[in-house]
């Protein structure tokens, strides 16, 4: 019955989990959520009130495809003052979240049996959205570090590579690749033919004083390369506002505008208008939210690390630890043997009501992401059940 391209996905490891725990939470457990990939706080107030005024307004119909001009302006002038790059309101699509601006992009650059080169661990989504897209994910390792590994770009590349998808800060490691390691990839992708899918949606989210490069920015060449995606469900907390972006040459923005045209219309009208004081007024509680992550990656870092056998590197952005969970595969509790790090998930969530999303689901077994997206408070609990749970494996 099923389309082959719908039976080739496999559906998201991080929604499955939080469909487990919606179900434990109905039996009355206390579940603790380190799965989720979304700012805890709220979204901020001005945002919430230009939504209400632009709903009282009547601001309720169809908008042209890809967004309204103020917005468009809005996010040129955004990427002005934050990436110093120029662009017109005709190169960017606004779009019913990253993750349609993702799709929308590589709907628009990919043909069939296109290769794209994915570095790993990866967002859940990369394979998949290729995949439908009729493209050929090729997965290239990163460094231990996380970094970007050139030289694994280099012998990846085949006649038929035609894309790079690049995710800085990264889900769901946190690193922040290099401007130097950006221009080498650059160099690259210029002298191999290839265009890069920058996604920049954790952009604002990075700390000790890291800078926050995108590719688009190395040199002229990348400009006209790169297609950047962003949007405001991690920098504003607006999740469920579903509201993303793509920024462009212009060619591959009339095929995102085209593309979306056919699947949505268009963005939701009234979350537009609230998204314009997205870049005005909320300055300080973007900030607010960087250095209360900034204070949990810290206090999460330390905490695993202090657990034996699990070792875990402190990214510099978004807000994801990734730890490497070896030393507990083979390892059993109560005739439960953990052999991989799904297992090792599966056992925190049943044993300590600690959800995390195994590295498998982000072509990275071996290790688990936990999200720090949460109170201090159940950080804490959280690492407290999860050390008391570990310490019974043998
Ligand atoms: N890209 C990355 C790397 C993400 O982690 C996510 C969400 O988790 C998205 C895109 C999707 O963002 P949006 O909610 O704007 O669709």
């Amino acid at each position: 019955m099923l389309s082959k391209r719908i039976a080739n996905i496999t559906p998201s490891a991080t929604h499955a989990m939080t469909a487990r725990i919606a179900e434990k939470r109905a039996a009355g457990e206390d579940i603790i959520t380190f799965s989720i990939g979304e700012p805890d706080g709220p979204t901020p107030q001005p945002i919430v009130d230009a939504c209400k005024q632009a709903l009282r307004e009547g601001k309720t119909k169809y908008t042209p495809t890809n967004g309204i001009a103020a917005l468009r302006e809005a996010i040129c002038e955004k990427l002005k003052k934050d990436n110093g790059l120029v662009y017109t309101p005709a190169q960017i699509c606004v779009s019913s979240g990253a993750k349609q601006a993702l799709s929308n992009a590589v709907f628009a650059l990919c043909d069939e049996g296109d290769e794209v080169l994915i570095p790993t661990p990866c967002y859940v989504s990369y394979v998949e959205i290729v995949k439908l897209a009729g493209g050929v994910p090729v997965l290239v390792p990163t460094n231990d570090d996380f970094s970007l590994n050139t030289e694994n770009f280099r012998n990846a590349i085949t006649p038929r590579t035609k894309l790079i998808l690049l995710n800085s800060p990264n889900n769901p490691t946190g690193a922040v690749y290099s401007r130097a390691s950006l221009e080498a990839l650059g160099e690259i992708a210029e002298e191999k033919d290839l265009y890069v899918i920058s996604d920049e949606v954790y952009e604002k989210l990075v700390y000790d004083g890291a800078e926050h490069v995108s590719i688009a920015s190395v040199s002229g060449a990348m400009y006209e390369r790169t297609v950047i995606v962003n949007g405001f469900s991690k920098a504003f907390a607006m999740t469920g506002w579903r509201l993303g972006y793509t920024a462009s040459n212009l060619a591959i923005s009339k095929a995102c505008n085209a593309f979306q045209g056919h699947m949505t219309s268009c963005p939701v009208s009234f979350v537009q208008y609230a998204a314009l004081k997205a870049f005005t007024d909320c300055g300080d509680a973007v900030e607010e939210m960087r250095r209360a992550f900034e204070q949990r990656r810290d206090y999460m870092h330390a905490r695993l690390n202090a657990m034996p056998g699990i070792r875990c590197r402190k990214p510099q952005g978004a807000f994801y630890l990734m730890p490497d969970v070896r030393a507990y595969l083979g390892r059993s509790c109560g005739g439960r043997t953990i052999g991989t790090a799904e297992d090792l998930c599966n056992y925190l969530l049943d044993e300590a009501g600690v959800a995390a999303v195994f590295g498998e689901a982000f072509c990275m077994p071996g290790t688990v992401r936990f999200a720090y997206a949460n109170s201090m408070e159940n950080i804490r609990l959280g690492m407290d059940r999860m050390e008391a749970a570990l310490k019974k494996l043998n």
